[in-house]
């Protein structure tokens, strides 16, 4: 007998849950690639795309993952003998700093462990002694999956402006885009970057890459850019073919433009207060389950916590058995501890895109059940504590 029968419910950090009618709207036969409907619908999507982000800026859209668009902005900014200062609070800063590296920049990492957001001021003085300006870009993740640290993106802007410092301030929103607030112009951020499978609730295969006027000047004296990641001509496509270079993502898009007209449905405001409701939940349920046993939180700051996943450390081996019995036993797949050690030590949950409160509650409560099941020492009301939270008192 198993009760793991029924709906499975990937609750990992990306690939999210995506839509029926993101699904839907993806199931049909291909459309017409050189007239016709796709050409207006994509077009359609770039103002839509550019209010989830809160620019004023160009965005351009490619066929690619998260890597993708770390690969595709540093392309379009780098030239020969730049540095790019890397805060570092999770795994992601340095596979986007290697990515700089590979093509032909010195990353600059600056270390803030695994459990604490960056600090301005450390950032600050990291600018104000690069005398000679080398630094060309800030490459600040703005949630880090692996950890689910959040960085305050303002704050890292108000420490580039007060070193007087020229360098652009380049955001990873992988995982926050569509999840946590992030306003890319307010903020202050040159460029910003995500893919379309954790809040943007659409299958992995889109990566999106928002410019303003500073990074587009950068544009034009980088002298990495390469034909298929050169942001100008898909921003300005002298025709539909050339703002994909090729062949465009047909039914990723028509999948976008269904998960981008829920989002407008809901209201983005509405949208991130859904997922800062959730994570709180998710994070009251922790305390609770840590009142009786090694698991704790990774960020002890609520304000330093991401509202689209949340890191958790257990004893060593508990995170990997308990991640075990709620897939094989009750359905749900929970994210594996990635870039911390030891690994089996950590789960990560993922509560991001098209998640609502009996979704949690349901992972919250199998998580719980698994925590009995294998005996691992646990406070009692972890669910309660949840359950609570969502009914708003
Ligand atoms: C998921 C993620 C990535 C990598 O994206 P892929 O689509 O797996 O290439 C990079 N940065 C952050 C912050 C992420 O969450």
């Amino acid at each position: 007998m198993t009760l793991s029968n029924g709906r499975q419910y990937l609750a990992i950090p990306g690939p999210s849950v995506v839509p029926d009618r993101v699904l839907r709207a993806m199931h049909r036969a291909s459309p017409n690639i050189y007239t016709g409907d796709l050409h207006e619908m994509t077009y359609g999507l770039l103002p839509d795309l550019k209010q989830v982000a809160g620019t004023a800026g160009d965005v351009a859209i490619y066929m690619g993952n998260g890597h993708a668009a770390w690969e595709a902005s540093l392309n379009n900014i780098l030239q020969e003998g730049d540095q790019v200062l890397v805060p570092v609070t999770g795994r992601f800063a340095i596979g986007w700093a290697n990515v700089a590296r590979a093509l032909g920049a010195e990353p600059v990492l600056v270390d803030f462990g695994m459990s604490a957001a960056a600090d301005p001021a450390k950032i600050e003085d990291a600018l104000r002694s690069d005398k000679a300006h080398k630094i060309k870009a800030v490459l600040a993740v703005h949630t880090d999956t692996s950890t689910s640290v959040r960085n305050d993106m303002a704050a890292i802007r108000a420490a580039i402006d007060a070193a007087g410092h020229p360098a652009l301030l380049m955001a990873d929103c992988i995982c926050s885009m569509g999840c946590d607030r992030f306003e890319m112009d307010a903020f202050g951020a040159d460029v910003a970057i995500t893919a379309s499978q954790k809040g943007l609730m659409t299958p992995p295969g889109l990566a999106f890459v928002w410019f303003n006027e500073a990074a587009a000047a950068a544009r034009e004296t980088a002298d990495r850019t390469t034909p298929y990641w050169d942001w100008k001509p898909r921003v300005r496509p002298p025709g539909f073919a050339d703002m994909f270079f090729g062949t465009a993502p047909t039914h990723h898009l028509y999948g976008l433009r269904e998960a981008l007209t829920m989002i407008h449905e809901e209201g983005l405001e509405n949208v991130w207060a859904r997922h800062a409701t959730l994570a709180r939940a998710v994070w009251a349920a922790v305390d609770a389950w840590s009142e009786g046993g090694e698991m704790r939180l990774n960020l002890a700051n609520p304000a330093e916590r991401s509202h689209a996943v949340t890191s958790i450390r257990m004893a060593e081996g508990d995170g990997d058995r308990l991640r075990a019995w709620t897939e094989t036993e009750a359905g749900v797949t929970l994210g594996v501890g990635l870039g911390r050690e030891p690994a089996s030590a950590y789960f990560r949950i993922g509560h991001m895109g098209h998640v609502n409160a009996q979704m949690v509650l349901a992972v919250l409560g199998t998580i719980d059940a698994g925590l009995k099941a294998l005996d691992i020492p646990h406070g009692r009301g972890g669910v309660e504590a949840a359950a609570t939270v969502i009914a708003g008192k």
